[in-house]
């Protein structure tokens, strides 16, 4: 069997970097905010190319502490509403609600799966505080049309990169393409700890003070709390993983980007419709996404042929449970999307046979 993604192959590249960097964490006898920390977000902000980065728990509280932030600084209040894409996954609205905010949902260009820049103009309001876009699958959005849009209209732009690390618009990194990024080390995310973690990074010195101070119980001095804060910090253990990863993400990246561009090439078939990019550098594949309307036979075809396939993402936000405020709201794109993508294996451990016959698979499937 092809496996959708393999994590124990991945991480063993590296097993040997890994458990020394571990060992180090052990031996050391400091495990919050030490040194590893302080020398990912180091190394890290020089990747992303911008001023500061903040490790932090998770990825949904990266987002959730740079919308925090901004309240704290007086540049949102709760109630404002914030403009995030209706087909991305659920984390990235789920931290505008953590916040009191109120996520307004627009829909994306159904080749790029990512924000319609014509779609947001319309959905502004006096309440509009944000963007908060989603580089979606690990493609760029179309950045300059909406910080044009946020310059005209004075919002926030706030990217969600976990699924995007490395990619490139315009040769800028995600992460400094806006006000500030939200990054996701969750295992299976294109950078990966071997547990949850995350990052904000900005070029904004007073939002990176607030979010230093917030992430850690709304403290900058022990034992002096100036907000309400949460205790949300990148472990030692996970930043020390991380370190030992940064140094290899371009090279899963362009191995990602040959399986990308073997199956655009080699996969021709109707029934199946291939991902649209901007520029080859703009996607860093964290999913190679197809389109087809016969996703269930496709999905056991593959199986039968030894493939993982995996939906990205059943159900859009909007239909779930947990905002069923929005369960008359008609998101003709989304629902559409949500009924057509899979996700085909992607990842630096794909032996050429396995990319083979994928490529065969999807061709003979009629
Ligand atoms: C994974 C993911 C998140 C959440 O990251 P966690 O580290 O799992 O909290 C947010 N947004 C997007 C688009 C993601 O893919």
């Amino acid at each position: 069997m092809i496996p959708f993604l393999d994590l124990k192959k991945i991480n063993a590249q590296y097993q040997q970097e890994l458990k020394d960097a571990c060992s180090r964490v052990i031996d050391s006898g400091w495990y919050v905010l030490g040194n590893e920390v302080a020398e990912f977000e180091n190394e890290f902000a020089t990747y992303c190319e911008t001023q500061h980065c903040l490790g932090v728990a998770n990825g949904l509280d990266a987002l959730v502490l740079i919308l925090r932030a901004y309240i704290e600084l007086g540049v949102m209040q709760k109630g404002d509403e914030v403009i995030v894409p209706s087909n991305t996954y659920i984390a990235s609205i789920l931290a505008i609600s953590a916040n009191g905010l109120t996520p307004v949902l627009v829909e994306p260009d159904i080749d790029t799966f990512n924000l319609d820049p014509k779609l947001i103009e319309q959905a502004i309001t006096e309440k509009t505080a944000a963007i908060l876009t989603v580089h979606l699958y690990g493609q760029v959005t179309a950045m300059d049309e909406i910080n044009a849009i946020a310059k005209t209209h004075n919002l926030k732009v706030i990217e969600d990169c976990a699924q995007a690390h490395g990619a490139l618009y315009k040769g800028t990194k995600v992460g400094g393409l806006g006000d500030a990024g939200g990054f996701s080390f969750y295992p299976g995310k294109n950078l990966g700890a071997l547990g949850d973690g995350g990052a904000v990074t900005t070029n904004d010195s007073e939002l990176a003070k607030t979010i230093s101070a917030l992430r850690n119980y709304g403290s900058h001095e022990k034992y002096k709390n100036l907000y309400k804060g949460m205790n949300s910090r990148l472990d030692e253990i996970q930043a020390a993983m991380l370190r030992v990863k940064l140094r290899f993400i371009d090279k899963e990246i362009f191995a990602r980007q040959s399986v990308a561009k073997s199956y655009i090439q080699g996969i021709h078939n109707p029934l199946i419709e291939l991902p649209k990019i901007r520029s080859e550098k703009s996607h860093v594949w964290h999913l190679f996404i197809i389109r087809t309307d016969h996703r269930e036979r496709l999905v056991n075809y593959l199986n039968d042929n030894g493939i993982q396939s995996l939906i990205h993402y059943p159900i859009p936000p909007h239909k779930q449970s947990a905002y069923s405020e929005w369960e008359s709201e008609s998101l003709p794109i989304t629902e559409r999307m949500h009924k057509s993508v899979l996700s085909l294996p992607i990842s630096s451990v794909m032996h050429p046979s396995d990319i083979i016959k994928v490529i065969k698979a999807c061709n003979e499937f009629s």
